[in-house]
């Protein structure tokens, strides 16, 4: 699904000679790349505050842990998600409440907000899945109205543009309270091991981030909070510093797949090409299809045989999840989120895909369509 080795080699003189530094260097926790990173970051992401941790799995756990939520306090989030974005709210004793995306930009259904939240409701999580932006102008105004807080899992869309209301231009991650993001190795702007970044416009909000991801301390031996211990390598820092300035290029790449994919299969019937939101710049970090009528199972076969991997993002839904058993959700019907489970696939998409991958991949499929009419 992507050539991390490619993309290594291109510009292994500055990763190389980064990673070396922190070698000889022997600062490998708190070095001064991490602060060099975070800095770099804020700037990209036009964020005051910038504070990275250890993946991006805590960066949503500190979120929620910086926001002061209670247990039992209420959570809205879409169940198509990775499982991440609703593990945390469960962990924190809060209770995730599940609604439905819009099967069109496969993102949280901002109509359906409103009816699900409850006087118990502090927090809504959307999710810029694939690299699309959520409709933050929608989300935004209703946790205003709601005095509810938004935090953006924004894992999978790192330097999307989002068009605010207002007419201003911004970065994914950058709009709600608080933004977390994941450098997972394949994720848009990736390490080489884990690593995580929260950001946000609100000083005491990264007061508190930068103390509940250290040990709830401000001073050294002095914990104030109960927190925890997330910290992002020196080392990773320094490979994220490099890899931050090809960013923009990387997007550029992933459009252009993407754009010879939407090219290649918007006449084939059945098969539904990703929308593209008017409000964002999609990153594509996944380029994905819907299969309406035809058997994916066997599409994936056809491709695997030809030597092209293919991904189930995401098979079952977060509130079919046994994890959630407790909330009895028994009865909770998502009809989009679960037609979606059962009809989407992700194609290979990556920074490093020459034209030879790329026709082999839009000839498979095209070929599986043609046998399959036929
Ligand atoms: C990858 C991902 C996460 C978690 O990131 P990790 O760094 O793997 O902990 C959270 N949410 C979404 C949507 C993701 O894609």
């Amino acid at each position: 699904m992507v050539d991390l080795h490619r993309q290594y080699e291109k510009i292994k003189p500055s990763i190389d000679a980064a990673m070396q530094e922190v070698v000889d260097s022997a600062a490998f926790i708190q070095g001064p790349q991490v602060a060099s990173f975070a800095t770099a970051l804020a700037q990209f992401q036009g964020a005051k505050h910038v504070n990275t941790c250890a993946n991006g799995t805590d960066a949503l756990q500190i979120a929620l842990m910086a926001l002061g939520l209670k247990p039992g306090d209420e959570v809205i989030t879409p169940s198509f998600t990775y499982i991440a974005t609703t593990e945390v709210i469960a962990l924190l004793g809060l209770t995730p409440v599940f609604v439905e995306v819009n099967p069109q930009t496969f993102c949280i259904d901002a109509t359906a907000i409103e009816a699900a939240i409850t006087p118990r409701t502090k927090a809504i999580v959307p999710v810029h899945l694939y690299g699309q932006a959520a409709d933050m102008n929608a989300i935004m105004a209703i946790a205003s109205k709601h005095n509810l807080f938004v935090v953006e899992d924004n894992a999978q869309a790192i330097g999307a543009d989002y068009h605010l209301a207002d007419g201003r231009k911004v970065k994914t991650g950058s709009i709600g309270h608080i933004g977390c993001s994941s450098f997972f190795p394949s994720k848009n702007l990736g390490c080489f091991g884990d690593g995580g970044a929260l950001m946000t416009n609100d000083a005491q909000l990264a007061e508190r981030i930068r103390m509940i991801a250290n040990h709830g301390q401000k001073q050294k031996y002095v914990h104030e909070t109960v927190g925890c211990n997330s910290r992002l390598d020196t080392l990773q820092a320094a490979v994220l510093e490099v890899k931050l300035r090809h960013l923009d290029t990387y997007i550029d790449s992933r459009r252009e797949v993407a754009g010879a994919y939407d090219e290649a299969f918007a006449a084939i019937p059945g098969v539904r090409i990703p929308f593209r939101s008017l409000d964002s710049r999609h990153v594509f970090h996944q380029y994905t299809l819907i299969l309406e009528n035809a058997d994916r199972a066997s599409l994936q076969a056809h491709l695997q045989s030809a030597g092209i991997p293919s991904m189930i993002y995401y098979p079952i839904p977060a509130h079919k999840q046994k994890m959630f058993a407790s909330f009895d959700l028994g009865n909770l019907s998502l009809p989009q989120t679960e037609w979606l489970c059962d009809r989407v696939i992700s194609l290979p998409i990556h920074t490093e895909m020459d034209d030879e991958q790329l026709q082999h991949v839009i000839q498979s499929v095209l070929g599986f369509f043609d046998s399959y009419s036929g």
